[in-house]
């Protein structure tokens, strides 16, 4: 047995576990030893034994003592009250069930046992009302008094059999299991060694005892993701990329002298850091980022031009179909002066027109594409594919994007996020990321003046409305949320629509975007809305992002509640992109403290990475920017907000150590390849080490 790894070891061959246990386990994920002993306690018991004469009425407290006798009643029919007589060293109490009638049988007279509960005195008795109980034997597994584990459990399995498992499973197991963590690592940040720091989270003699094994094992698990991350980073840029850029065009610089404005700094900056990764003979991977409004389009717009002068070709991809045809229609007119025929792949296009494209992008005679993730799903083909520019990030995972890396060509990759991203949240997602910020904003700018009001103030809102289009600028009133279903969403927006056209906006021009009208529509509507035909758009989300209309200068948002915080800003970003001043109306009833603290944040700042930070704080990590679909693992001990400094250091001593040994071939790091193997195999991208 010594030969098989606990990583291996099923845990059903334990002594305690038979098929019905194990098939509890399962449902908490634990099917190896090693699962079983990285299932760690969501918090301890302090069970300091006391003595029933010293405890206060009241009192949450551990008691010991010999059974001197139980009693049973029945005072009414359906309740039954256990009493147990327990003698301690000084002084007797009652320990106390209800309607747990088996206790009897297994509190006879004479076993040892330790309860814990509440302490009730009464008539000049002492009752303990118990909440958890041991029968103390001499072999007992179990703890005796001291600091108790409480684990995550599922229906069926109890915190004793839990404990008993852990116990039977660390004897067992901890004296074979070897430490994957570098020795010099361990040191330099204090960490305990693997199997003690696994006997001490589960039973620790200490409070300091349980701190230090939960800090290596916080330590551990975000080592092992920057480990990942940066081998990832190291792998794309040890490639050579095929294609070398020259814009023997002069694309970018037409294209600029065209712009009706310069350059931001941030905007310069940041196009200068994309050019030199374009022009390195290793592909880029960069993460462009920068708050709503901030200018990211037309960086990203460079870098496309770029490779096109080059001649090359480049593909934008954005995650719905209304801003492939968004983006696609606004790059065909900003690049039509330049003679650039852009493509559009969308899931909705006929056969025929689906075929001219694709052939066109075979043959290298469409220079740029704009589509979703169909670009890289199917089997398109490009001639020269040189840079991918992939918009609103946080929908793509790590690991699309390493398909993309990997898919034959070498492609530069230019990520772009639309929702900031808070830092620490930064550094998992985009780990493999180097990074650019746009920090400002275009100048003239006005922040956009938010008011968060209830339903009764909804006449000055639509009073709002109608000043600013009257003035001849633009609204958009979004409907409220219906998640469960798109049909009901569609049918809010339509009743809203009629209502307002009858009621408060009676005589202007209004519009209806929902997820249900077809492409063409939808691009009609969008069409009539930018050429200022349609004044006030009624619409459900589906203008959430990239929608870019600066003559809007209202945005109401209805149920204002119903919303993440990353949503409302992306959604008031939709104003505020002209040089008038702006103005965002969240209307909601809800008084519950989520909903307060959400709209206060949205009144109280529009910076986005601020708002970032609050959602994180309010949400957690997974909900924000949908950790769960980027493909890497969630972390099971370890929290961004709480540990951002861990991770820190983490991830600068992940970096060091790849730069040191890139392929962990060194024989102390064979057992960290190993681990990364075990717990990352080809879901974080493609592994290709030790
Ligand atoms: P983002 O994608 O970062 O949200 P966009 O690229 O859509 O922002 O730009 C928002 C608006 O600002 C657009 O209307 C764009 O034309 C305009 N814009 C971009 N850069 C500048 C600049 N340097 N000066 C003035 N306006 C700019
Ligand atoms: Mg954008």
């Amino acid at each position: 047995m010594a030969e098989v790894d606990f990583e291996q070891y099923p845990v059903q061959y334990l002594k305690m576990v038979g098929p019905r246990r194990f098939a509890l386990l399962k449902r908490l994920g634990i099917r190896t030893i090693k699962d079983l002993l990285y299932h760690f306690p969501r918090e301890y018991q302090e069970r300091t034994v006391r003595l029933s004469y010293a405890c206060a009425h009241g009192e949450q407290v551990t008691l010991q003592g010999m059974v001197v006798g139980v009693t049973e009643l029945n005072p009414r029919s359906g309740l039954w009250i256990t009493r147990v007589k327990v003698q301690e060293q000084v002084g007797h109490f009652f320990a106390v069930w209800f309607n747990q009638r088996y206790i009897k049988k297994l509190f006879t007279a004479g076993s040892r046992v330790q309860v814990t509960g509440k302490i009730e005195r009464r008539f000049g008795e002492i009752q303990l009302l118990v909440a958890d109980y041991e029968l103390l034997e001499d072999e007992d597994p179990v703890p005796q008094g001291g600091i108790v584990p409480i684990y995550p459990l599922t229906e069926q399995l109890t915190q004793r059999l839990m404990r008993s498992l852990m116990r039977l499973a660390l004897d067992e197991w901890t004296p074979r299991i070897n430490d994957f963590l570098p020795p010099g690592v361990r040191q330099k940040f204090f960490l305990p060694e693997l199997s003690s720091a696994l006997r001490q989270i589960h039973f620790p003699a200490t409070e300091k005892e349980a701190i230090r094994a939960r800090k290596r094992f916080i330590f551990e698990e975000l080592f092992l993701l920057q480990l990942v991350l940066a081998l990832r980073r190291r792998q794309i840029t040890r490639k050579l990329k095929p294609h070398r850029y020259h814009d023997h065009m002069n694309l970018v610089k037409r294209f600029l002298l065209g712009l009706p404005f310069t350059l931001t700094p941030g905007q310069q900056r940041a196009w200068e850091e994309i050019k030199a990764d374009m022009d390195a003979p290793w592909p880029m991977n960069r993460l462009l980022q920068g708050d709503v409004g901030a200018g990211k389009t037309v960086v990203s717009t460079l870098a496309l031009l770029w490779a096109v002068g080059s001649g090359l070709q480049g593909a934008l991809m954005v995650p719905t179909e209304i801003l492939a045809e968004q983006h696609h229609l606004t790059l065909s007119r900003s690049l039509a002066p330049l003679g650039i025929k852009v493509g559009l792949l969308s899931g909705s296009l006929r056969k025929k027109k689906r075929e001219q494209l694709l052939s066109g992008l075979a043959s290298g005679e469409i220079p740029l594409v704009v589509g979703t993730h169909a670009l890289i799903q199917e089997e398109v083909q490009f001639k020269s594919l040189a840079l991918v520019v992939i918009d609103e990030q946080h929908r793509f995972g790590v690991r699309q994007r390493a398909i993309l890396q990997y898919k034959g060509h070498c492609p530069d990759v230019l990520v772009m996020t639309a929702t900031p991203i808070p830092r620490t949240l930064a550094l998992t997602l985009y780990g493999d990321l180097e990074v650019s910020t746009i920090s400002e904003l275009p100048p003239g700018r006005r922040p956009v003046q938010t008011y968060a009001l209830p339903f009764s103030r909804l006449s000055d809102v639509y009073g709002l409305v109608r000043r600013e289009v009257e003035k001849g600028h633009q609204a958009y009133v979004v409907c409220p949320l219906v998640e469960e279903s798109e049909k009901i969403d569609v049918r809010a927006a339509v009743e809203l629509m009629e209502e307002l056209s009858r009621g408060p906006l009676a005589g202007y021009r209004l519009g209806l975007l929902h997820g249900r009208l077809k492409p063409a529509e939808k691009e009609d509507v969008m069409e009539a809305f930018r050429t200022g035909q349609i004044q006030v758009l009624v619409t459900t989300t589906v203008v959430e992002v990239g929608v870019d209309v600066p003559n809007a200068t209202v945005m109401v948002i209805l149920d204002a509640d119903r919303f993440g915080l990353a949503q409302l800003h992306q959604l008031r970003g939709r104003v505020g992109r002209g040089k008038a001043q702006s103005y965002c109306v969240l209307v909601s009833n809800s008084s519950t403290e989520e909903a307060r603290f959400r709209l206060q944040a949205m009144t109280s700042t529009t910076d986005g990475f601020a708002l970032a930070e609050k959602d994180l704080q309010l949400r957690g990590p997974g909900e924000f920017t949908g950790t769960r679909q980027s493909g890497l693992p969630e972390l099971k001990i370890a929290d961004l907000v709480r540990d951002w400094r861990a991770l820190q250091l983490a991830r600068q001593e992940a970096v060091a150590l790849i730069k040191k040994d890139p392929e962990l071939k060194a024989p102390e790091h064979r057992p960290l390849a190993r681990e990364l193997r075990l717990r990352f195999g080809g879901k974080a991208g493609y592994l290709d080490i030790g």
